[in-house]
């Protein structure tokens, strides 16, 4: 079969992999001058930046043969064991996120009232809810709001850049929403999921990896092991029209002039906004132009180097998140350089700042010398970098990740209403089937077998 794939980030690219392994001809439409989509690895003097995502969970032996697979066995890192110290900021300081239940008790991010509330939820029984609630809502009911204000809305602002008032609990987290309907009880069920991934042989929780080069050694390996000629970069895929007999006219736009192609069957792992403008059939329609409303916050991520003399915490652990009631500029901190070696030239340290999201988007929007002062502020007062960073790296991404908000199921519905009515068409990614990279490699084995 003769495949087109629309978008070469991670999901098309796994797609393509996969139906290339089974024995389909692939051709990847990518719009941009380079595949990869949202991974971006840049190498500059020494630093390793990394543009959009810096890390996945490896949360499947499907992952781990994948990578495997591909030949990146020995190019994987593992995060370093300090990653697991996870911190958040209370009134201007980093205080460590609570690992175990020694700390747990002492920790002062949590009221003795919000402990005895958290210990409690461990009783909770299954409750199936008539209609979705904010995040925000189902955590208030889990576990109060002190843990939503001091922890879950910072976490979310990590994951999402996200609002938890807007996002839907049921499609922003279907494990939790599952849980609660199954146990009732989020803090039993994640016993029982290390549990269940222990006796499986597998770590209570799936390590955090990336490689030596970075994130794009995943997708250069993917494009790489397609056959030569596979992906077309520069073509911007404008229209799904009917071709010979079953087959489908692909038409897309390229700075040399228009091109277009006939396939048995198209899969399209595109942004929400190039979905809705997409003409599809004999009509020109665009049946899913509804997507044009999926909403996006912007972020700017900062990658700041600083000679290790010059920052006095010890950056011992993953990052740290900032509550939006803290004021600050900053989202949330990642310390680049403990996560993964390479990250930094000898005698010196990398830190990720991420600003904006949903709540603050004008921050992200501010011109880079604003948001650089603003940025190396708040790392002065949370983790004591002092003096200007000797090197820095600024992307502003307009439009970051499709936040499941609350009716987001109608822009599912008219996914699936679409794929119903074009037979051959297959849809998905970050808009249909979760934003986290491991979704996204799920997602595009997906396609592939459905389009098998
Ligand atoms: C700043 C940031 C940080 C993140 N951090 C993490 C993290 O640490 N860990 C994690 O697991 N996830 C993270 N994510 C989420 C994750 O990176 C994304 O959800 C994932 O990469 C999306 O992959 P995708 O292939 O579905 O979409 P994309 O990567 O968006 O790929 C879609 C591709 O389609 C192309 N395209 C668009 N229109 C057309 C068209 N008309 N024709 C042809 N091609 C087109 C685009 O150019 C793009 O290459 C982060 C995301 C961002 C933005």
């Amino acid at each position: 079969m003769k495949v087109a794939i629309l978008g070469g980030g991670v999901t098309g690219l796994t797609a393509a992999w996969r139906l290339s392994g089974a024995g389909h001809s692939v051709r990847v439409l990518e719009a941009a001058p380079r595949a990869g989509g949202n991974i971006r690895t840049e190498r500059v003097d020494g630093w390793l930046c990394e543009a959009g995502p810096n890390s996945f969970q490896e949360a499947s032996r499907e992952i781990s043969s994948m990578i495997a697979d591909l030949g990146l066995g020995g190019e994987r890192l593992q995060a370093s064991p300090l990653a697991k110290n996870r911190y958040l900021v209370m009134k201007g300081a980093l205080v460590p996120a609570p690992a175990g239940p020694g700390k747990f008790f002492s920790t002062p991010l949590f009221s003795m009232r919000t402990k005895v509330k958290i210990l409690m939820e461990a009783t909770l029984s299954p409750r199936s809810r008539p209609g979705e609630v904010s995040v925000a809502t189902f955590i208030r009911d889990h576990f109060g709001a002190e843990v939503l204000e001091r922890a879950v809305q910072p976490f979310i602002g990590g994951i999402y850049a996200g609002d938890s008032e807007r996002l839907s609990a049921k499609y922003a987290f279907p494990k939790l929403w599952e849980a609660e309907g199954k146990t009732g009880s989020i803090i039993r069920s994640g016993i029982a999921a290390a549990r269940a991934r222990r006796a499986g042989g597998l770590p209570a929780s799936a390590p955090v990896v990336s490689f030596r080069a970075g994130l794009s050694a995943l997708t250069e390996a993917l494009a790489s092991r397609l056959p030569a000629g596979s992906v077309e970069l520069d073509a911007d895929v404008r229209a799904l029209g009917p071709g010979t007999g079953a087959r489908w006219r692909v038409s897309w736009d390229a700075p040399s002039g228009p091109g277009s192609g006939e396939f048995d069957a198209v899969v399209a792992a595109l942004p929400a906004w190039s979905l809705a403008r997409l003409e599809i059939g004999a009509d020109g329609a665009r049946p899913l132009s509804g997507l044009g409303e999926v909403e996006y916050s912007p972020v700017a991520s900062l990658f700041l180097g600083y000679r290790r003399e010059q920052v006095s915490h010890p950056l011992d652990g993953f990052g740290a998140l900032v509550p939006s009631s803290e004021n600050r500029s900053t989202l949330g901190l990642l310390f680049s350089s403990t996560l993964f070696p390479g990250r930094a030239p000898e005698g010196h340290v990398a830190l990720t700042a991420f600003t904006g999201g949903a709540l603050r988007p004008e921050i992200a929007l501010l011109p880079q010398e604003e948001l650089l002062q603003r940025v190396c502020a708040d790392l002065r007062d949370l983790v004591g970098a002092e003096g200007k960073p000797v090197f820095s790296r600024h992307v502003l991404w307009r439009r970051a990740i499709p936040q499941y908000n609350l009716g987001y199921v109608r822009h599912l519905d008219t996914i699936a209403a679409c794929e119903a009515r074009y037979p051959g068409l297959f849809v998905g990614g970050n808009v249909r089937d979760g934003i986290s990279l491991p979704d996204c490699i799920k997602s595009g084995t997906l396609l592939a077998k459905r389009v098998s």
